[in-house]
C-alpha cells in the first residue's frame, strides 16, 4: 500500500490534475491512497478572509471568496464536463454557502478564534478533495472521497493538533481498510483532522505531509510519496549551484539538519510517524512522471560523496558579546544566556569562549532591546546580512582532515569565514560567512565534495541502490 500526498502546486489547476491522475494510475497495483492539499495559494487566501472579515471588510472577504468559488467551479468543470460536474456541485456549492455564512459569522463577532480558523482553513482540503476525487474517478480509478475528519483524530491543540495514535489508528483502518480491501482508491484532504468530540482541527500550515505519515504510519504503508514541484531535495540549492542534482537516498536526521539550516522542500519533523514504523518517504516531482526523486529512511546507505548536501540560510545575523574589561568573568555566560531567555531568543549557532559568546540569529527575529540589554554587561557588536552554511552527512563521523578540507575549499573561493560550528551530532559543519559570498563559497564546496552529476547518475543507474529503491516501492 502506498500513501501519495499531493501538495498544492501539484493540484493548482486542471492540467496539473489531469497529471495526478496519471501518476496515480502509475501506482495502480499498489494499493494507493490519496492525500491532497488545498489548490496553490487558498490556505493563505482563506487565512486573509479571515482577517478582512475580523477587521469588518465583509465586503471583501466574500468578494475573494467568490473569486475562490470561480476558481473550484471552473476547474471542475475543465476536469469533469458539465454531466459528470453535475454530481459534486452540490457538494461544492454547500461547502461555500458554509463558507459564506462562516465569513458573516466572523464579521458579526469580530473574532477569529484558533478554533474557528482551523474551520476556515478546512474549507481548502474539503474542496480539493473532493473535486480530485470526481476527477480521478473520471478518468477511470475508481475513487472514494473520504472525511480526514473521520480518520485522523486529534487533540485540541487548534491551529497545531497533534495525533492521538491509538485512535487514529483504529479510525483510520475502520474507514480505509474496507475500501482498499475493494481495490479501491480513497482520496483525502490533508492538514484537516478532528478532535474525538468531531471538532475540526488543522495540523498547522504545510500540515498534508504529516496528514501523510499519519495515515501512513496508521495502515502500516509501505511506502509514502510526497509529490512537489521539485525534483526531490538537492546536494546544493540549484539556483546558486548550477551542478546540483537530485539526492537519491538521505536518512532522515540528516534531511531534518538540512531543513533547519534552509532547504525548504519539506519539513521531516512531520514525517516522523512515517520513520518511527521504518516506512520509506518518497519526495517527487509531479511535474516529471520519470523522477526518481529522494528516499527519506531513519538509516540511509553510505553516499559516495563525503556529504550528502550542502544548504545556505541567508539574512542572519552574526552577535559577538564580549564580557567587558573589569566585569567579573564569573557569571559572565550565565547572564548571557539568561538575557537570550527572557527575549525567547531562538539561537542558531554558538561559539564560546571564557570571556565571550558569539551567536547567530534570523536577523527578523532578533529583538534590539536583546541587544540594548547585553550592551549594559557586556561589548556588543550585531552585524547583520551573514549566512549560515552548513554541509550535512551522516558519514563524516570520526573521518579526520573533513573540517581542514572544507575550509581550504573556502579559502579557495577567497571567502572569509566569520564563526565555525561542528555540532556534538557530528552530522555537520556549519559556519557563517556574509551573505553575498555565499554563491562562490556553496559552489566551490560542491565542486570539492560532489562528484559530477553524469557520473553519479550513471552509477546509480547500473548499481545496486535503484535496485533497493524499486524493491521498496511496492
Ligand atoms: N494547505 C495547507 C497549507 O497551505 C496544508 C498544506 O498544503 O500542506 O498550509
Ligand atoms: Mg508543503
Amino acid at each position: 500500500m502506498v500513501v501519495m500526498k499531493f501538495g498544492g502546486t501539484s493540484v493548482q489547476d486542471a492540467t496539473a490534475i489531469e497529471r495526478v491522475a496519471e501518476i496515480v494510475r502509475s501506482r495502480h497495483d499498489q494499493h494507493p491512497v490519496v492525500v491532497v492539499s488545498a489548490f496553490a495559494k487558498v490556505t493563505d487566501q482563506l487565512v486573509l478572509m479571515g482577517q478582512q472579515a475580523v477587521a469588518g471588510d465583509c465586503d471583501a472577504a466574500l468578494q475573494l471568496l467568490g473569486m475562490l468559488q470561480k476558481r473550484h467551479f471552473d476547474t471542475a468543470q475543465q476536469l469533469l464536463g458539465a454531466a459528470e460536474g453535475r454530481k459534486i456541485n452540490g457538494k461544492l456549492e454547500a461547502t461555500f454557502a458554509h463558507a459564506d455564512a462562516f465569513l458573516r459569522g466572523l464579521a458579526a463577532i469580530r473574532e477569529l478564534s484558533p478554533r474557528s480558523s482551523d474551520q476556515l482553513l478546512s474549507f481548502g482540503e474539503l474542496l480539493s478533495s473532493e473535486i480530485v476525487a470526481a476527477a480521478l474517478a473520471v478518468r477511470g480509478l475508481d475513487t472514494v472521497w473520504v472525511d480526514s475528519r473521520k480518520c485522523i483524530v486529534t487533540n485540541a491543540r487548534y491551529t497545531q493538533a497533534l495525533p492521538l495514535a491509538e485512535e487514529t489508528r483504529k479510525q483510520t483502518q475502520d474507514k480505509l481498510g474496507a475500501i482498499i480491501a475493494k481495490s479501491k482508491i480513497p482520496v483525502m484532504g490533508g492538514f484537516i483532522a478532528a478532535t474525538a468530540e468531531g471538532v475540526t482541527t488543522t495540523l498547522g500550515r504545510g500540515g498534508s505531509d504529516f496528514s501523510a505519515a499519519i495515515v501512513g504510519a496508521a495502515l502500516d504503508a509501505d511506502s509514502i510519496e510526497i509529490w512537489t514541484d521539485v525534483e526531490g531535495m538537492m546536494t546544493a540549492d540549484p539556483r546558486l549551484c548550477p551542478d546540483a542534482r537530485t539526492i537519491r537516498e538521505i536518512s532522515f536526521n540528516e534531511a531534518a539538519e538540512l531543513a533547519y539550516f534552509g532547504a525548504k522542500v519539506l519539513h521531516p519533523a512531520t514525517l516522523l510517524p512515517a520513520i518511527q514504523q521504518d516506512i520509506p518517504v518518497f519526495v517527487l516531482n509531479s511535474g516529471n512522471l520519470k523522477s526518481k526523486g529522494t528516499r527519506i529512511t531513519a538509516r540511509a546507505p553510505r553516499s559516495r560523496d563525503t556529504f550528502r548536501a550542502i544548504t545556505a540560510k541567508t539574512g542572519v545575523s552574526l552577535v559577538n558579546v564580549v564580557a567587558s574589561r573589569g566585569v567579573m568573568v564569573h557569571g559572565f555566560l550565565r547572564s548571557v544566556f539568561e538575557a537570550l531567555d527572557r527575549y525567547a531568543a531562538s539561537v542558531d549557532l554558538v561559539a564560546i569562549s571564557e570571556v565571550s559568546m558569539s551567536f547567530t540569529m534570523d536577523s527578523k527575529r532578533l529583538p534590539t532591546a536583546l541587544i540594548s540589554e547585553l550592551e549594559r554587561i557586556a561589548d556588543v557588536t550585531c552585524e547583520g546580512q551573514q549566512a549560515i552554511v552548513c554541509l550535512v552527512g551522516e558519514d563524516i563521523h570520526g573521518k579526520p582532515g573533513i573540517a581542514a578540507s572544507v575550509f581550504d575549499a573556502v579559502a579557495a573561493a577567497e571567502v572569509n569565514i566569520r564563526m565555525i560550528s561542528q555540532g556534538a551530532s557530528e552530522i555537520n559543519i556549519s559556519f557563517v560567512i556574509q551573505e553575498n559570498d555565499v554563491p562562490k563559497a556553496v559552489r566551490q564546496l560542491h565542486a570539492r565534495f560532489f562528484s559530477p552529476a553524469v557520473v553519479a547518475q550513471a552509477a546509480a543507474a547500473s548499481g545496486k541502490r535503484t535496485g533497493k529503491i524499486r524493491k521498496a516501492t511496492r
